[in-house]
């Protein structure tokens, strides 16, 4: 996994309570009541920020959302062809082969938010 800054779970805001506990970007987590600072963040803002890198990456985001059908990062390139995205497609040919064929359409989606925010350059 990527340690980049913008990897953080704090760079987005943790969702309201139950879930997380509402804190802002850049502040810490808190727990009980927001008296105590976190250690780690709550699964939930975890999860926004996945959701968050996903959407800046219409690749990763057209695969995330079709959803149902793509269970498998081939069939991931395939849609990715059909929608245009030639380039990404060729990547996670390439990649899908790398890995012998085993890729999920979960670790194609990840792949993808890999290439575009650090693979350039
Ligand atoms: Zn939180």
């Amino acid at each position: 996994m990527s340690t980049t800054p913008t990897s953080s779970p704090r760079t987005v805001p943790c969702p309201p309570s139950p879930a997380g506990c509402g804190a802002p970007a850049g502040a810490s987590c808190t727990s009980h009541g927001g008296t105590r600072e976190r250690h780690n963040f709550h699964r939930a803002r975890t999860a926004a920020l996945e959701a968050a890198r996903i959407a800046a990456v219409p690749a990763a985001k057209l695969v995330a959302d079709t959803g149902a059908w793509v269970r498998h990062g081939k069939h991931a390139a395939d849609l990715l062809d059909k929608n245009g995205f030639t380039v990404e497609a060729e990547q996670l040919r390439r990649a899908v082969s790398e890995a012998n064929g085993h890729m999920s359409a979960k670790q194609a989606i990840a792949f993808l938010v890999d290439q575009a925010q650090g693979g350039e350059g």
